[in-house]
């Protein structure tokens, strides 16, 4: 029987999750981890495993769930991405001084790049700051193997511990042995066992002084662990020039001290555990080279931690970027220096793309559009999503980050309240970001009276990261049913007088609701608009019947179209001419017939 398998690193992170019997398993959406909690939940509903896996709201909400079943002496987990771990943060100080009883692993996948995230920050560093271990996988393989060693580590020292994959470990793909998978073993071992102890599981904060210093002492038994010490990957060659590397840059880096036959030159360490460093590997390094290349993404995190300095060419002597992915060429050009080869590698050229827009007959270009059109001069406000691509229809001014469309909203208001003219401001906001963090900011403005318009781009799903259901929409991480929150009632709850919903679909009607929440706002403080239509890209969702429209005679290639509606399947080729519509990427919305001003655009009949 084939016990392998092809697998993304999210699915081998799942596995090991199963596999090494996590009781608990939940999440926020976020790419590069979504698939991580959808995989978890798959294993779970086709082996009948005894475990709970659950999107939750927002971050904080998943980790303070997951990290509940650790206190009652359960294996659990919680993943997200980088940027969702400073949601977390708050429970995350917390938790690293009350500790830990059943295994709990802290999930953060890091975007070096970024690929799809605002920022690059460093999930390590993080894990230095609350002071638990960090796990950095090189590869799918690696990080699942890693799943067992943070068990291991977290319930030998009761500490929540992080793994921290990046982008190119979640979404490649490695043939993975997959027969250690035991439904039945898995299930064995759930027995919740919470035993009290104010003083530790409500500490106040004598004891969670005495905590921290607990805490010091473990980190520094962590420092001198074995299992975690770093690995040295070619005991051949002597050299006083080594190379340390962590993450995914160590699978590089292999490969390219192979290629180019420098494998048998110079010593190659990999770091298991960039934090806490290793102490005795420190000394040893210290003790036995001269120069030290430390290859890590995307801060110097083991380079902080080496002390003397001099040594080491890294990031902070400009020799390492800083900034963005190291990418195969860039660790060769670094290793080459390093090896007094010449000869420079370039850089594989980026072939410029067209710019992402939203897909044509998204439902969210016919909101932007009517948001325009009722607010011409406003300032727009929005958020994380694919709705963020609105700033390419001049109908998004700021995106900071999750829920920050309506704080924005507030600041702006506030910063032009005693001008004369005052701008109308309309915020957009997904209906998953909605739930993360839009409702205390709405409370807010409803508190403050806050003159704005929240349009709630309802596409009935969490579409940027794969379609993730939303407490609206009554599923579970495995599709199974659970109860709604509707999000007209949650709005209401909030205090919003005015709240309505329209279809953007139907855009001369839509547009009129936005103008009228417009107006609303002006004088009576804030407004909402629930814009509703499914997600095009999500197949469960029913959709209205198409339109097929084609261009009329009429057309003089003003461009219009083009430039305030940017369909991707109206095309124009020469400026001036007249657009055409593009069957294969038309998904027949209908809405590009309200568009054109001269009525070119109509129903084929
Ligand atoms: S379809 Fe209408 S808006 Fe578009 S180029 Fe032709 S006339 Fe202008
Ligand atoms: S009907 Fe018009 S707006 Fe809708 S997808 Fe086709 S071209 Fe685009």
């Amino acid at each position: 029987m084939n016990n392998r398998k092809l697998m993304l690193g999210n699915e081998a992170i799942a596995l090991g999750l199963v596999e090494n019997k996590c009781a608990i398993v939940t999440s926020y959406p976020g790419t590069p981890a979504s698939e991580i909690l959808s995989s978890a939940a798959s294993l779970q509903k086709a082996g009948n495993i005894q475990m709970h896996t659950q999107w939750a709201v927002n971050e904080k909400i998943a980790f303070e769930i997951a990290y509940t079943g650790s206190i009652s002496s359960l294996r659990t987990a919680v993943s997200m991405k980088q940027v969702g771990l400073n949601v977390a943060s708050d429970p995350l100080m917390s938790a690293a001084y009350m500790g830990t009883k059943g295994g709990f692993i802290i999930i953060s996948a890091d975007d070096p790049g970024p690929h799809s995230s605002q920022t690059e920050q460093d999930s390590r560093m993080m894990a230095m700051m609350a002071k638990i271990p960090v796990l950095d996988p090189d590869s799918p393989a690696q990080a699942r193997e890693m799943v067992s060693m943070a068990y291991e580590l977290s319930e030998e020292f009761g500490v929540p511990v992080m793994l921290r994959p990046s982008t190119r470990v979640c979404h490649s793909r490695q043939d993975i042995e997959t027969s250690r998978i035991e439904p039945a073993n898995c299930d064995e071992n759930i027995k919740p066992d919470f035993q009290k102890d104010p003083a530790r599981w409500a500490a106040t904060p004598k004891f969670r002084y005495q905590l921290h210093k607990a805490l010091e002492e473990k980190l520094a038994v962590i420092a001198k662990y074995e299992k975690t010490r770093p690995v040295r990957k070619n005991p051949g060659p002597v050299n006083s020039t080594a190379i340390v590397v962590s993450g995914v840059c160590a699978a590089h880096a292999e490969e390219i001290l192979k290629d180019l036959e420098l494998w048998d030159t110079l010593p190659l360490y990999q770091v298991i555990m960039p934090f806490p460093l290793h102490t005795d590997f420190i000394s040893h390094l210290i003790d036995t080279y001269e120069e030290i290349l430390v290859i890590e993404e995307t801060t110097g995190i083991i380079e902080i931690q080496l002390r003397d300095r001099h040594r080491v060419k890294g990031k902070m002597n400009n020799i390492v970027p800083c900034v963005g992915e190291l990418s195969p060429e860039k660790i060769e050009g670094l290793i080459r220096q390093t090896a007094g080869m010449t000869s420079s590698i370039a850089e594989t050229k980026s072939v410029p793309g067209r710019r992402p827009t939203l897909c044509a007959g998204c439902p969210h270009r016919a909101s932007f559009f009517a948001i325009k059109k009722a607010a011409p001069k406003g300032i727009y406000t929005s958020d994380i999503g694919c709705y963020t691509l609105g700033l390419n229809l001049g109908a998004v001014d700021t995106v900071l980050c999750m829920g920050a469309a309506v704080s924005q909203a507030a600041g702006f208001f506030h910063a032009y309240k005693n001008e004369a003219k005052k701008p109308d401001i309309v915020a957009t906001i997904g209906d998953s970001t909605f739930f993360h963090s839009g409702i205390p900011a709405l409370v807010d403005a409803v508190v403050q009276n806050i003159g704005f318009v929240l349009v709630i781009l309802d596409n009935r799903t969490t579409a940027m990261t794969g379609s993730q259901p939303t407490p609206d929409t009554g599923l579970g991480a495995s599709g199974e049913p659970l109860k709604r929150v509707n999000i007209e009632s949650l709005v209401k709850g909030c205090g919003i007088e005015f709240c309505k919903t329209g279809n953007p679909y139907n855009l001369p009607d839509f547009t009129a609701l936005v103008k009228e929440a417009v107006q609303y706002s002006r004088k009576n403080g804030p407004a909402v608009v629930i814009s509703r239509y499914p997600c095009l890209l999500d197949r469960r969702q029913k959709h209205a019947d198409p339109i097929p429209v084609r261009i009329n005679e009429n057309c003089d290639g003003c461009g219009y179209c083009i430039k305030h509606f940017e369909c991707p399947a109206l095309v124009m080729e020469q400026e001036n001419q007249p657009v055409y519509i593009d069957p294969i990427l038309c998904s027949r919305c209908g809405v590009c017939i309200h568009v054109c001003p001269k009525g070119s655009i109509e129903k084929k009949i």
